[in-house]
């Protein structure tokens, strides 16, 4: 099956409000490029260095998604083009991000990263450290980052009961937000589902998935 085939038959499943981020990392640009010239704009990346060199290389029409673990001495290199930021887990993460958003004269949009796997080794924040995250004055005074919504990964198991528990957890928290609506946090999004898990989590509520090996095949 070729890249654009992988891609059509994806997207002809997807509901019109589910948007799909094609997670293209450890791929050569070639292979990106036969995505972009099947119409794919969104492409989603999980190391700042690798997404820096494709972005020079590629179409400057391309949004770049950072899904990956983000080390606050790297946000400057991806502040000038990053078009959304999946895997923001901490105040000062945030604020790393509001100040090189700021240098660059524009406002990055940002995910909040939920813990919702039974593994203790997936990044995010609990419910409780996402409240008081949301709450802080240093947060609602932070004017070049806007919330977009939440992000999750789920266990890596086939108990497609438990995953599914566990999606239903993070739309369930992220419909708790909803009443909060201001200027830096505008939630609209929920990311969540990957290749062997996106028409579960659409099923669960998710606005976003992220797919890799289903259309650029494995790593
Ligand atoms: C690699 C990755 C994906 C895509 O995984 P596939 O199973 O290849 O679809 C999605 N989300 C994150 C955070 C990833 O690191």
């Amino acid at each position: 099956m070729s890249i654009q085939s992988n891609l059509e038959n994806i997207k002809s499943s997807l509901p019109e409000n589910v948007t799909l981020v094609a997670v293209s990392k450890t791929k050569p640009v070639s292979d990106l490029m036969e995505a972009y010239n099947a119409g794919q704009r969104i492409f989603g990346e999980n190391k700042i260095q690798e997404m820096v060199e494709k972005w020079e290389q590629m179409p400057k029409d391309i949004q770049w998604h950072m899904i990956g673990h983000v080390q606050t001495n790297k946000v400057k290199f991806m502040a000038p083009f990053v078009s959304l930021i999946h895997g923001v887990d901490s105040l000062k993460l945030l604020q790393e991000i509001n100040k090189q958003a700021q240098k660059n004269n524009r406002v990055i949009d940002c995910l909040l990263q939920i813990h919702i796997a039974e593994e203790e080794t997936k990044f995010g924040l609990d419910e409780e450290e996402l409240s008081s995250l949301l709450n802080s004055n240093e947060f609602q005074e932070m004017k070049n980052i806007r919330i977009l919504g939440l992000m999750g990964m789920a266990t890596f198991t086939d108990n497609q009961e438990q995953i599914q528990k566990e999606f239903t957890h993070l739309k369930s928290i992220f419909d708790k937000l909803q009443s909060l609506n201001t200027e830096n946090c505008q939630l609209n999004t929920v990311s969540m589902g990957m290749s062997g898990d996106y028409k579960l989590a659409i099923d669960c509520g998710s606005t976003m998935i992220r797919v890799g090996s289903s259309i650029f095949g494995g790593r």
